[in-house]
């Protein structure tokens, strides 16, 4: 299997560069992100815990997330290889994330960064915020409480995965096309 964790802050273009990946290389797209908001848009208690969090720009209580991947992870069996989006968005996540691929005789193949400077994010954010409809990104307090959720929790889990030497930046800005190439190069250098 080919594991592939697309990290980097909020706003950073995980999502956008995710989509093109998973068709490029043939991976099942795993984001926590949308997997809440689905859970969200049905109504399912889940989902009514989770908005609680989201709508304050604070994360999702780890054993929620991690028991929501464990799920989605068993029902594609089939799947040549995943790719994690959002996630894991904290050490324990890292950790659980680990120890769920070694139960399943697989590991995490690598870690590709997004580097994106702050003030682009925020402007990207709050442009998004105009038409996705999302809450979270409509109001500037709530992304700045994500950035530095993003800093104190997420952030450490690059460590974590540079100590595994399966870590590495790549440039964020510029256009989708160039970011996507720079994603691909990583990936085929592996291959
Ligand atoms: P973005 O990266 O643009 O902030 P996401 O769609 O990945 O957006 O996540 C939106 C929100 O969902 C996060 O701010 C957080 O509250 C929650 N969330 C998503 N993934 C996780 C996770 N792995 N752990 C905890 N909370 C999460």
């Amino acid at each position: 299997m080919f594991n592939l964790i697309l990290f980097g802050p909020p706003g950073s273009g995980k999502g956008t560069q995710s989509e093109r990946l998973v068709e490029r290389y043939g991976l099942v797209h795993l984001s926590t992100g949308n997997l809440l908001r689905k859970e969200i848009a049905d109504k399912t208690a889940l989902g009514l815990e989770a908005k609680r969090f989201i709508d304050n720009g604070q994360l999702v209580p780890d054993a929620v997330v991690i028991g929501m991947v464990d799920t989605y992870f068993d029902a594609h069996r089939e799947a040549k290889g995943f790719l994690f989006d959002g996630f894991p968005r904290t050490v324990a996540q890292a950790q659980a994330l680990d120890d769920l691929m070694s139960r399943k005789n697989t590991s995490i193949s690598l870690v590709l960064a997004l580097d994106v400077s702050e003030d682009e994010l925020i402007k990207r954010l709050l442009n998004r915020g105009k038409t996705s409809g999302r809450s979270d990104d409509n109001d500037e307090e709530v992304i700045r409480k994500r950035f530095s959720v993003y800093l104190n929790e997420t952030r450490p889990v690059a460590l974590h995965y540079n100590a595994l030497h399966k870590f590495q930046e790549v440039k964020g800005e510029g256009s989708v096309d160039e970011i996507f190439s720079g994603l691909c190069e990583a990936i085929d250098k592996l291959h």
